[in-house]
């Protein structure tokens, strides 16, 4: 590789949100600029106004800045090549145009659209592909800008090129044809506009999907005509649906990436996750940082084959993500998905304990949402029959919470840990027949469940006088 500074771009169409397919392109890029000390730039394509959907171009800047995928240029910092918004350079596609125009590449489309529907229906019915190039005028009119301009393929011939990713691919000549430069309305299309931006922003990377393998040898039949040398092809995989054999679409659950905001993920797990979908360094190693990612991200190691998507996993990163952060991250960003009431002592005790049941923050919602947090911070009503253990008497239940008690009362407030409140419990019941008679009915009488986490447990985050209170409630 020559010691040209690498440049790469992700160049969305803000025509909606941008889901997982798009960003792990846009990850891709943005790894690849990092780890070269490159640029990486966001340009917005939005040549397209019918499909335009109002609010995209926030979101997608929204959408990149919670990844933390920083652009060194882009529309709202600008850079050398401002502006960074295609629907704002179209003077500067005009001066491609015309230079095309002045070697001769380029041409005004004569034709109404009655007499290509008429070429079409010809074409149908001699059962050939329609093709614009077979009605080339002989003598090109001057371009007054009311028609579309078209592109004159220089040479019709079989194309091939080299992608990083997918080695050599080729293509026929069909793939050729006069196709659309800048439409009647002024603006250019996708084809040609990309083409003179990559030019223009000294682009050394082109990242992108697999949908514009097809167009390719127009690309390449453009930069032959001005003579320009194309960039580097890195065409990304598809991710595939859970179920493996179909591309993960918006249908089947491709979500809006800011979606796993909301629910509470780690910006740096699912970029961890995503650059996994389709790339491998080798190893065992699954877990990275940004930082490691960057050192050990190669283009030339992302796979061809499209890798599914899989929420489980993603779950299990983001848990081992969260285990990467400090004790006090994680109390704190715990604290701030309990509603306001239960982020008192209790619930700062409560932390290990939920740390425990999460793989996101958003989980802790659901936690709460379930009720399975109620009985720390109130007394639950219970059927006092429930805390009976199997054949056990009542009388011998209330025996044995009197000897809890008894015991209990010995543990000074500072040392009621579930240490010593095992060590109790247990030197309790390991005198009975079976634990059971004592530990199921302090389980019962400290949460009023039949299942909750061990009694110990709860009995230290509640407190000595809370657990005596609720003990002798049961009595
Ligand atoms: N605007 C195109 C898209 O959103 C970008 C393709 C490219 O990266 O060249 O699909």
């Amino acid at each position: 590789m020559s010691d040209k500074k690498i440049v790469t771009r992700f160049a969305p169409s803000p025509t909606g949100f941008i889901h997982v397919g798009n960003i792990r392109t846009a990850l891709y890029a943005w790894l690849w600029a990092r780890k070269n000390n490159g640029q990486f730039i966001l340009r917005i394509e939005d040549t397209d106004k019918e499909r335009e959907v109002e609010g995209s171009i926030f979101h997608i800047q929204k959408s990149l800045k919670w990844l933390g995928l920083n652009w060194d240029q882009g529309p709202d910092i600008g850079g050398l090549y401002a502006p960074y918004i295609q629907s704002e350079r179209l003077d500067i596609y005009k001066k491609y145009a015309q230079i095309l125009i002045n070697k001769g590449f380029a041409y005004p489309d004569p034709y109404s659209e009655e007499e290509v529907g008429q070429f079409r229906n010809k074409a149908e019915l001699e059962k050939k592909p329609f093709l614009y190039r077979e009605h080339r005028p002989e003598k090109f009119d001057i371009w007054d800008e009311t028609k579309p301009l078209r592109f004159k393929i220089p040479e019709i011939k079989n194309y091939k090129w080299n992608d990083i990713v997918w080695g050599e691919l080729s293509a026929g000549t069909e793939a050729l044809d006069d196709f659309i430069l800048i439409k009647s309305d002024g603006y250019p299309t996708y084809n040609f506009a990309h083409i003179v931006d990559d030019i223009e922003m000294g682009v050394t990377h082109v990242v992108r999907g697999q949908e514009f393998i097809s167009s390719t040898p127009k690309f390449l039949s453009v930069y032959e005509a001005f003579g320009i040398t194309p960039p580097l092809f890195v065409t990304t995989p598809p991710i595939m649906g859970d179920s493996g054999n179909k591309k993960l679409s918006k249908r089947d659950g491709a979500k809006d990436i800011l979606d796993y905001e909301k629910e509470g993920y780690l910006s740096d797990a699912v970029i961890n996750y995503l650059a996994f979908l389709g790339f491998n360094p080798g190893g065992e190693k699954e877990v990275y940082t940004r930082e490691e990612l960057i050192n050990v991200f190669d283009i030339k190691k992302i796979q061809r084959s499209g890798a599914k998507w899989n929420d489980d996993k993603l779950n299990w990163l983001n848990k081992e993500h969260i285990k990467l952060l400090s004790k006090n991250e994680i109390e704190k960003s715990i604290l701030e998905y309990l509603p306001k009431e239960m982020q008192n002592d209790i619930g700062k005790k409560l932390v290990p304990l939920i740390f425990e049941r999460i793989s996101k923050w958003g989980d802790v919602e659901d936690i709460v949402t379930r009720g399975e947090l109620d009985f720390f911070f109130k007394k639950s009503d219970y059927d006092k029959g429930k805390l009976i253990y199997k054949n056990i008497s009542l009388e011998k239940i209330k025996n044995n919470l009197e000897l809890v008690i008894k015991a209990l009362e010995q543990i000074k407030e500072e040392n009621f840990t579930v240490e010593n409140i095992k060590n109790v419990l247990m030197t309790l019941a390991d005198n009975l027949e079976s634990r059971g008679e004592v530990l199921h009915p302090v389980r019962f009488a400290l949460s009023g469940l039949d299942k909750s986490p061990d009694p110990f447990i709860i009995a230290e985050i509640l407190g000595k006088n809370e657990t005596l209170s609720r003990l002798q409630k049961a009595i």
